[in-house]
């Protein structure tokens, strides 16, 4: 199964920590939210193929956020995970937009089942890998950075850089991971390599003011989009 990206929303830090734990071990990139706001910037930001939701949270409830999710559109399947456990909220959760439910307490191993089922689902289509840049969208399958009606193909190196500074849009991604991943080793002459694509993505994402690929001296690049 390819690896595929999964936002877990659940304010209790112990089972946040157990469900994430175990959907790594099953291979997949993983992203955690606390709250139902936050989780929302975070499906913007990163289009993940599933989101574990719970529905009790902080400043947006479960079943608001994946409304709002929803609207967005895109190709995410929706798990709720929670401890209310009526008939009419389990309804409720497939009314939203869930495509699948499990109430609380459950078995882990039963959670990987059900995620692994609700990820077949999502079939090839899932190999797009779509990120939103401020307002430019970078498709990774079809390597091409597109903004308003103009569309610029990208090498095979330029696509995947920027993809990994998209899936870690904020945090600060080190010149090695980056030379590791993409070249497969990180010596000073990839590295002064790596540097001329820096700036040939910067000069591609210029259209967008808001979008700056910043260079943190002697570790390694951010990329951040002012809101
Ligand atoms: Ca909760």
């Amino acid at each position: 199964m390819a690896k595929r990206r999964i936002l877990i929303v659940e304010d209790e830090a112990m089972l946040r920590r157990i469900v994430r734990d175990a959907v790594e071990s099953a291979g997949h990139y993983v992203t955690t939210a606390e709250d139902g706001e936050e989780a929302l910037r975070l499906f913007r930001a990163e289009q993940p193929h599933l989101v574990i939701a719970d529905i009790m949270l902080p400043k947006l409830d479960g079943f608001e956020m994946v409304r709002a999710m929803r609207e967005e559109g895109g190709n995410t399947q929706y798990l709720f995970l929670s401890a209310r456990s009526t008939a009419e909220d389990v309804v409720e959760g497939f009314r939203v937009g869930g495509n699948d439910y499990l109430r609380k307490p459950f078995a882990i191993n039963e959670l990987m089942a059900r995620v692994e089922a609700l990820l077949m689902r999502l079939g090839d289509d899932a190999d797009s890998e779509i990120y939103t840049i401020g307002r430019y969208t970078l498709d990774t399958k079809a390597q091409t950075l597109t903004i308003d009606a103009e569309t610029r193909h990208l090498s095979t190196k330029e696509s995947a850089i920027l993809a990994t500074l998209a899936q870690n849009a904020d945090s600060v991604v080190s010149s090695r991971s980056l030379l590791m991943e993409i070249w497969g080793d990180d010596s000073y002459y990839n590295l002064r390599s790596m540097n001329v694509f820096i700036s040939k993505l910067r000069s591609y994402l210029s259209k967008d003011k808001s979008i700056d690929i910043r260079a943190i001296r002697g570790v390694g690049y951010k990329l951040v989009i002012t809101k």
